[in-house]
């Protein structure tokens, strides 16, 4: 494979079942319940391998009623890859469940929008319901990567390695940010919280947590104008991902799931 081409993973390492009600703005509170799966994603070729997002600990994820299938590292180590040995870790942004286990990736730099340290770090924070899915024990560990000279700031879009970019498409949170990866399929977006089930971007259905509504449904079309079409957007936390992509491996099976190959079915 090319050096600027690669492999992707998405890794499930959590899950909870919520209500409509209580993940879209106009859900209603009876309607019917809608699983939510927890992941981290992998970019990887012969030259280099990016870890996108870091995930929840066991104890913050368990405070907030998730499941918590596996550590993240412990999902990376099926895939043979040494957590303490990752150089790159881009932060799609800071919530809970993306910026949780800083600490494993000793040798990282993490590549984060300079909105979003302005955000965790500013005013917003004295608002309790705009605080409330970070967890401060992140935002204080990333100040001190700050310090040590192991976070890379971007504004908007930039190049993270060849082949691999980040996008801001804010709303969810002010620096949200969308990777998109060059694969043997074409370009593939991982969307991350930009988009969090295939409908954010399909039906532009608004999810219930957001600094801002109308960035959030302005990045659900600018996502949809990054990739050739819908199949090559993968959301942040469906579990459709899962059933629509196959196992690198039978064993991996409900673990692990490939996105440099095109999803199993074309109903996206
Ligand atoms: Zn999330």
């Amino acid at each position: 494979m090319d050096d600027d081409r690669y492999e992707i993973f998405a890794i499930k390492y959590g899950e909870r079942m919520g209500q409509r009600g209580s993940i879209f703005v106009h859900g209603d509170p009876h309607d019917a319940p809608l699983a939510m799966d927890y992941f981290i994603w992998v970019i990887r070729n012969h030259v280099r391998t990016i870890v996108v997002d870091v995930g929840y600990g066991r104890a913050e994820g368990e405070r907030r009623g998730r499941t918590y299938l596996r550590s993240p590292t412990e999902g990376l180590a099926m895939l043979n890859i040494d957590a303490k040995e990752i150089k790159d870790v881009i932060i799609t942004h800071m919530h809970y469940d993306h910026a949780g286990n800083l600490e494993q990736f000793p040798k990282a730099r993490f590549h984060i929008q300079d909105t979003e340290m302005a955000l965790v770090t500013g005013r917003a924070m004295t608002h309790p319901s705009l605080r409330h899915s970070f967890h401060l024990n992140d935002v204080v560990d990333m100040v001190r990567l700050i310090y040590g000279d192991r976070v890379i700031f971007h504004d908007g879009e930039e190049i993270i390695a060849p082949g691999v970019t980040v996008h801001h498409l804010p709303g969810h949170t002010r620096g949200m940010q969308a990777v998109r990866v060059k694969s043997p399929r074409g370009p593939v977006v991982l969307a991350s919280d930009v988009a969090h089930y295939y409908e954010s971007f399909e039906q532009e259905t608004p999810f219930l947590t957001h600094e801002d509504l109308f960035q959030m449904l302005e990045s659900y079309r600018n996502l949809r104008a990054l990739a050739p079409d819908n199949c090559h957007i993968v959301p942040g936390h469906d579990p459709l991902v899962m059933q629509r992509y196959p196992a690198p491996r039978p064993e991996l099976q409900d673990v692990v799931v490939r996105l440099d190959v095109p999803p199993k079915d074309d109903k996206i």
